[in-house]
């Protein structure tokens, strides 16, 4: 549970921090790209972001009007995968 990351999930930036814990205990990490507009990330091992079905649902929700703090709440993963995915299908609502 220690793994560092290698880069920033949104921009793809090395330039990256330790920043504190979250409440649950979690690693959070700041970007150090001014440019960045996630800033701070957790890297979570444990999150299932990468699981089409909890894609379809983001998309889903996305689709039918929520945001990306609802369906991160909603879904519990974490902001930028909802963000990540979100954009990788193009939605209009993104
Ligand atoms: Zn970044």
């Amino acid at each position: 549970m220690n793994h560092k990351p290698q880069s920033c999930p949104n921009c793809g930036a090395e330039d990256i921090i330790k920043h504190g814990k979250t409440s649950t205990g979690k690693q959070r990490y700041l970007c150090q790209n001014p440019k960045c507009y996630v800033s701070t990330f957790i890297v979570d091992y444990s999150y299932n972001g990468s699981n089409a079905y909890v894609k379809r649902q983001i998309i889903d929700l996305a689709q039918s009007g929520r945001n990306v703090r609802e369906i991160k709440n909603m879904l519990k993963v974490s902001e930028w995968v909802v963000i990540d995915t979100i954009r990788r299908h193009e939605s209009p609502y993104y």
